[in-house]
């Protein structure tokens, strides 16, 4: 087939990505960084905007699906095409196509090597992250845009071997706002042509064509069909999940410089449970803006000490939590059940902290105090804290536009066609019948590749 890809923000090279926060806000993050859920808390949920979505800003973490999930998806939605064994051969592609590697020590630097200290001393399930970075020289700046093309994302794999076949072209600054249809069928999509020093409207543009796939990421996708009366609310945008994350700081007496070394290298695996331990890395000003304690000076001597602090936290397989999406933005209430699970993970992350030698570790804990000793963890982070004083924070929107073999609970049929649209199709993040509990990207690409043979094989 030929493919026309239109897309909201630019197509960027790697050398053009600056390493400035504000920046990147403002030219690769969706809403210039701004985007968040409401509900009983606050919270940031950060996308990518530019050729490459958010894989521009991810940190390359990459996870299989697992086995009980698609076991899932297959036998209790209906969704027959994301059995484990069709699914394999994909996931597979998808390896080989970003060349996953786990980066070499050297690069991971003391962020990770200290929390895979303490997770050894302790014998916790502990492992390097397996990630889409085969050239990773360890600069820390995932998320401000890779300066050196190491991270395989998509606009560096998928798009240049589709626009290499001769076939596919990709516009960058179109942004999609209207479907026309005709019957059941969508005929073209309009919109504007943005310009991206100003980001105002410059023109306009419409595309037709046989075949229509929306993959404006788990947020725009359902809004574009619910702003053109394509989808009802009852089945469109009812359900959000977001893998809530918080985060843990710690102190050491020896240098740690969390900016620098692979952004997310080291995680503990406690899926089971419902979460992972995963390091992060910071830079000084996202550390600033992002620390959950109230103006003063505590956090003035946290921030004057960040080269001697480490940092990690736990990410959670939302399951009883309940979110959604309409157009006036995302709503999210934590779970009983899934804010426990973040306070465990978080009590588990400081107890690393400490068996790697922490002289005091700061909890996610909106209004906390310091924790001077392991002893003092449980009363640090107790199991009554209300998910309001958990700061939270969560880069894996997910199911907004489930896939599922019923149209009364779901959005898209097994073929990720919008059920009542002959022509339209999703293929991102948004068709997830359930969370995933593992980062998305692998399992995105996937269902990307999913929706693709079902096209090929109906269209
Ligand atoms: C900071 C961050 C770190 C992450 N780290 C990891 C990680 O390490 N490992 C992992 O597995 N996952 C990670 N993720 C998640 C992963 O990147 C996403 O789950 C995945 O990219 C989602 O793909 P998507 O196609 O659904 O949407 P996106 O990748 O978000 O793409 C949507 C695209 O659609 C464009 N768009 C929106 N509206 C319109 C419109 N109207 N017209 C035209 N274009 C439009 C947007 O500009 C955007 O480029 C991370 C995400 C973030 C934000």
């Amino acid at each position: 087939m030929s493919v026309i890809v239109v897309e909201a923000g630019s197509h960027w090279r790697p050398p053009e990505f600056v390493q400035d926060t504000a920046w990147a806000y403002r030219n690769i993050y969706t809403e210039q960084g701004a985007r968040s859920a409401v509900g009983n808390a606050v919270i940031p949920v950060p996308g990518g905007r530019g050729v490459g979505g958010s894989t521009l800003i991810n940190s390359a973490i990459c996870f299989r699906t697992p086995r009980k999930i698609m076991d899932d998806w297959a036998q209790n939605h209906g969704c027959w095409r994301l059995a484990p064994d069709p699914m394999r051969a994909r996931l597979d592609r998808v390896w080989r196509e970003l060349r996953v590697v786990v980066n070499p020590v050297i690069f991971q630097r003391n962020n990770n090597l200290i929390f895979k200290k303490g997770a050894d001393a302790l014998g916790l399930p502990g492992q390097w992250l397996a990630r889409s970075a085969p050239g990773c020289v360890g600069c820390g700046v995932c998320y401000l845009g890779c300066p050196t093309g190491g991270k395989t994302s998509v606009d560096l794999t998928f798009l240049t071997v589709a626009i290499d076949t001769g076939r596919c072209v990709v516009h960058g600054d179109c942004r999609v706002a209207e479907l026309d249809v005709q019957g059941d069928r969508v005929t073209a999509v309009r919109g504007a042509i943005v310009d991206p020093s100003t980001l105002q409207d410059a023109g306009r543009f419409d595309v037709r064509a046989k075949v229509f796939v929306l993959s404006a990421g788990p947020v725009r996708t359902p809004q574009l069909l619910l702003s053109n009366g394509l989808a009802e609310s009852a089945t469109c945008g009812a359900w959000l999940y977001l893998h809530p994350a918080t985060g843990v700081l710690a102190r050491f007496q020896q240098e740690i410089r969390p900016w620098s070394g692979v952004t997310q290298g080291f995680y503990v695996d406690r899926w089971e449970q419902g979460y992972l331990l995963q390091t992060y890395t910071s830079s000084p000003d996202q550390a600033y803006t992002g620390m959950p304690y109230s103006l003063g000076d505590e956090l003035l001597e946290l921030v004057a000490d960040l080269r001697h602090t480490a940092m990690a936290g736990p990410l959670v397989h939302d399951e009883d939590s309940r979110g959604g999406v309409s157009l006036q933005g995302m709503t999210y209430f934590l779970g009983d059940g899934d804010r426990r699970k973040l306070l465990a993970g978080m009590r588990e992350c400081a107890r690393v902290f400490f068996a790697a030698g922490a002289i005091s570790a700061y909890p996610g804990v909106a209004g906390g105090g310091p924790i001077a000793s392991l002893g003092d963890i449980d009363r640090a982070i107790p199991d009554t804290l209300p998910a309001r004083r958990i700061y939270l924070y969560a880069s894996h929107p997910m199911g907004t536009c489930r896939m599922g073999a019923d149209p009364t609970s779901s959005c898209v049929d097994p073929d990720g066609r919008v059920w009542g649209w002959a022509n339209l199709h999703v293929a991102d993040a948004s068709v997830f019948p359930t969370s995933l509990g593992v980062n998305p990207q692998v399992t995105t690409m996937a269902l990307g590749l999913t929706v693709a043979e079902a096209i090929q094989q109906t269209a």
